[in-house]
């Protein structure tokens, strides 16, 4: 893969000068708790600054058993945080461990111009602000966020969660989809196919995962045991250098057969509607179309049953 100068905005890649067949798009979705990192930011913030660990996992059991919902259980859990948001990073900061390879691999991501967007149950801010830390701002600016917003109180007393959708989810990333799909729907593609690529770890990761070409899964987790219950394909992982290698192959593969056109070896037409809602914009800015979406709807947009929902609610 030739290498190409570091650009100042995400574009849609252009040939390089020489080149004569074309190259190929990826466009990669990613899950950020226990992906990226190998923690839940949330819990490192209600273990340390809230209703602390067993409190936890007592409110766990409620959503397990259903008895409770997620929303309503995490609106608990973020309530009972009183930390400034400041204070409560610090102790992110010391806790959280990002995948050892995840920084080189965003580096591989941005020098290729493979779009990387983050599709996360967890609270945006957080999110941004780990990320801004942990890679610098520069580098997480390259990273769009689809995640729930929130309210935090400047003296850390209250904590808010602002639900991407009015269910008792309050975000999950099937809804979030099938937004992406509604948008898609209007618009028309304009021949390219690019490679979808999805990476995660966990239960709440399978609806986005079913509609990549090509799946990532953090090895001995949830989402590797559900895929292999229903037959899922996908690719194991220990670190992003795993994913970097296998892009690598998958790419060299696909271009030697197909030269960039037509459909990918690895092709899902499940993921079809990422393909077209990216297709006229250059860059599938997740963030471009949470801002053009539909108003969210007062009932989930696609079904799970409940014993999934449940489960998924518990790994973001
Ligand atoms: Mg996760």
């Amino acid at each position: 893969m030739p290498s190409i100068t570091l650009p100042t905005t995400v574009q849609k890649p252009s040939l390089p000068a020489g080149e004569e067949t074309p190259k190929r798009d990826i466009i990669i979705f990613s899950d950020f708790d226990g992906t990226i990192f190998m923690q839940d930011t949330g819990h490192i913030l209600f273990d340390h600054h809230g209703c602390g660990a067993a409190r936890r996992h007592e409110l766990d059991e409620e959503i397990k058993t259903g008895s409770r919902s997620f929303r309503a259980v995490s609106e608990d859990m973020w309530g009972s945080l009183n930390v400034r948001f400041e204070d409560g990073f610090k102790i992110m900061k010391k806790e959280l461990e990002i995948d050892p390879d995840f920084d080189e691999f965003h580096k591989y991501c941005i020098s290729n111009e493979i779009p990387f967007n983050v599709i996360s149950a967890g609270l945006k801010p957080i999110l941004r602000k780990v990320l801004d830390v942990f890679l610098g701002e520069k580098q997480s600016s390259y990273i769009d966020i689809v995640a729930n917003d929130a309210e935090i109180s400047h003296d850390g007393s209250e904590w808010k969660p602002i639900w991407r959708h009015d269910n008792e989810l309050g975000h999950d990333k099937a809804a979030s989809i099938q937004e992406y799909k509604a948008i898609a729907s209007s618009e028309s593609e304009d021949g390219s196919i690019p490679l979808i690529v999805f990476v995660g770890d966990g239960v709440s990761d399978l609806p986005a995962a079913r509609e990549a070409d090509v799946l990532f899964a953090r090895r001995g987790l949830r989402l590797e045991e559900y895929c292999l219950e229903n037959d899922i394909p996908y690719i194991p992982f220990d670190t992003f250098a795993d994913i970097q290698k296998d892009l690598v192959r998958l790419t060299k593969e696909d271009q030697e057969t197909t030269h960039g056109t037509g459909k990918p070896i690895q092709y899902n037409p499940r993921a079809n509607f990422w393909r077209r809602a990216s297709s006229k914009r250059g860059v599938p800015t997740l963030a471009s179309i949470q801002a053009s979406a539909a108003p969210p709807t007062g009932k989930p947009l696609i079904h799970i049953e409940p014993s999934f929902a449940q489960q998924a609610a518990l790994i973001s």
